[in-house]
């Protein structure tokens, strides 16, 4: 049964006729399907259990001593002593919520007395005996007394959006509608005018035209959302409100805010993401620029901006089961968002640069600590974004070694993934069910891979017949323990930008599989901006186990300036003579995990 089925026309002056918002989303939604929780997944994987286990033995209750030692988790206690007790920043309240959320999210998985009692322990202090989730509702319940379109109520919505998605969230655990119509007010009153944000600064007694950003596209609210075709201003509040639009369009079936999330997304993909997946190029609106604008050393690349986008892209993905969505949240989740966090769990960026002189390190806290709280948030919950399935189909979006419980109308199946991914391209999946069944199974083929093999039993597949919007799509009567083998080669590849990224003109970066990779001084005797990669240079891959938790490292030789003749001269009418060097290049997500020095994804490309 479609999904759209039970649309709901929540706004009578929707601008869209019920029934034809329905059947064109009907038609989309032939390949939709539903995530799957990740209570029911369990992750046996080499790559990502270790980091699994860092955020949830070090991370946690790292960032909730910090949240602690910087009064965020006693301001609850509403007794705060100015001029006494420190001052939280002004977001504090969301980093406490996004380590509450992250801490849950683990508890799900593994069970932890200690980490349960201190979450206790913090619910406590916000709601006393009640429990947390009532508060959530009486707190929106407010929020919901004075905002809207009702006489009385203001005419208002976030400067920093976030609650929309919440909402849609808070409509499906509780079921009570006007969460959604709330998350639906929100995002349809976003842009109209007279504006908002304008009455409210001559409220306060300000000029609007005093508005430090000088522009709404600061915040998205320069048009109404589905005028919206450019991806700009704050990475993180631009990917908050999509993932928003992309949840309504879901429950709402409506096809409009669909249509604008499909652009937004073709224009974010085409000309403002960086190679690891980290958008917004630019510090001073920690957000987007111009197209192709995309530095390397100043790039801003905030990691919960980076979380944002694969937020959003899973929800892409629950729109239409496009591998292109899957592609770009792969390549967020092992570049630019895991890139996040120290491998000892202690330190995170906020910033995600490609390319540092050796000056930009990880730290412990930042003041504004909203990145610390999303990464553990999003690693504690990594098994959600496996699986999906529906009635009739089940989807492996991810290779992660793993396995998983799904009820396909009313039939359990278990899905057993066995791989070394991203290691190695080769995935065994054995199906698990009480009696033969019939389902469609699909399996991602990564954009990155350019020769795939499957086989089911050992018999080989021609795989051109069975791909679909970059997933290979297996139906038949399925019997318990058949067996699937997905071989996936992966090569170092090299890889280059649009002729417009002038930052990247003349360079190349090396990936392999779904990680892309980076050179640090520390590996290097020669700086590295000074090295140039022949176009035939040879590179080969192996596995390192002692180097950065084991690795696979792409080595290479290439040439390098030398510096020797140059006596004292800044300039000369003759180029650096160039000497042999070698290289060795570790995937970007590692960097800033051994001694500090420089750094670099794309390198000087031969001419
Ligand atoms: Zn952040």
């Amino acid at each position: 049964m479609p999904l759209f089925l039970w649309m709901m026309p929540l706004d009578p002056q929707s601008p869209q006729p019920p029934e034809l918002v329905w059947s064109a989303l009907e038609a989309q939604n032939s390949r939709s399907y539903r995530p799957v929780p990740l209570t029911a997944v369990t992750i046996t994987d080499s790559f990502w259990e270790p980091h699994i286990r860092v955020n949830r033995e070090q991370t946690l209750p790292h960032v909730y001593r910090l949240c602690k030692e910087t009064g965020r988790i006693d301001a609850f206690k509403l007794d705060w002593k100015p001029g006494v007790e420190p001052v939280p920043h002004i977001f504090w309240v969301s980093d406490v919520a996004k380590w509450v959320e992250a801490a849950s999210y683990s508890l799900a998985t593994h069970p932890d007395p200690a980490l349960d009692a201190l979450l206790d322990e913090t619910i406590d202090l916000v709601v006393g005996k009640r429990v947390l989730l009532d508060a959530v509702c009486r707190y929106v319940d407010y929020i919901d007394t004075v905002f809207g379109t009702q006489p009385g109520k203001k005419r208002g919505y976030p400067g920093h959006e976030e609650i929309e998605l919440a909402l849609v969230k808070l409509y499906q655990v509780t079921g009570e509608k006007r969460y959604l119509r709330l998350s639906q007010y929100f995002v349809d009153e976003r842009g109209h005018q007279p504006h908002y944000f304008d009455m409210e600064a001559r409220l306060r007694g300000e000029d609007p035209k005093i508005f430090w950003a000088k522009t709404y596209e600061y915040n998205q609210s320069h048009l109404l959302v589905r005028e919206q075709s450019e991806v700009v201003g704050h990475a993180v509040r631009a990917m908050y409100l999509y993932s928003a639009m992309a949840d309504l369009a879901r429950e709402l079936g409506d096809y409009t805010l669909l249509q604008a999330c499909t652009r937004l997304w073709n224009h974010l993909c085409a000309k403002r993401m960086y190679i690891t997946g980290g958008i917004g190029s630019s510090w001073q609106n920690e957000g987007l620029t111009r197209d192709y604008d995309l530095p390397n050393e100043s790039a801003y690349a905030e990691a919960c901006a980076a979380i944002g986008l694969i937020l959003w892209s899973h929800r892409m993905l629950q729109l239409d089961c496009d591998g292109r969505y899957t592609d770009v949240l792969e390549r967020v989740l092992y570049n630019g968002m895991l890139s996040g966090v120290s491998l000892d769990g202690h330190k995170f960026f906020y910033e995600n640069p490609l390319a540092s002189p050796g000056n930009h390190h990880r730290q412990e806290w930042y003041d504004c600590a909203c990145c610390p709280p999303n990464i553990a948030r999003l690693l504690a919950s990594l098994g959600q974004y496996i699986y999906a399935c529906n009635d009739t189909e089940v989807v492996v979006h991810l290779y992660i070694q793993s396995s998983v419980r799904l009820a396909l109308d009313g039939r359990e199946i278990t899905v057993r993934q066995e791989t070394t991914y991203p290691w190695d391209g080769m995935i065994t999946i054995q199906l698990g069910m009480d009696e033969s069944t019939v389902f469609g199974l699909n399996l991602r083929i990564p954009g990155w891979c350019r020769t795939a093999r499957l086989s089911v039993n050992g018999d080989a597949l021609d795989l051109t017949e069975h791909i679909t919007k970059g997933y290979a799509r297996v139906e038949r009567l399925w019997h318990p323990g058949d067996q699937v083998v997905l071989a996936l080669d992966m090569p170092v590849e090299r890889a280059y930008a649009h002729p417009d990224v002038r930052q990247d003109t003349g360079c190349v970066a090396l990936q392999r599989g779904p990680l892309v990779y980076c050179l640090e001084a520390v590996d290097h005797t020669v700086p590295l901006h000074r090295i140039v990669l022949p176009r035939t240079a040879d590179l080969a891959s192996h596995f390192e186990p002692g180097v950065l938790g084991g690795i696979v490292v792409i080595t290479g030789s290439a040439q390098a300036a030398g510096d020797t003749d140059w006596e004292g001269m800044l300039y000369r009418s003759w180029p650096a003579t160039a000497y042999p060097c070698t290289i060795t290049a570790i995937p970007y997500y590692a960097w800033e995990n051994r001694t500090p020095g420089e750094m670099r994804i794309w390198l000087q490309a031969e001419k």
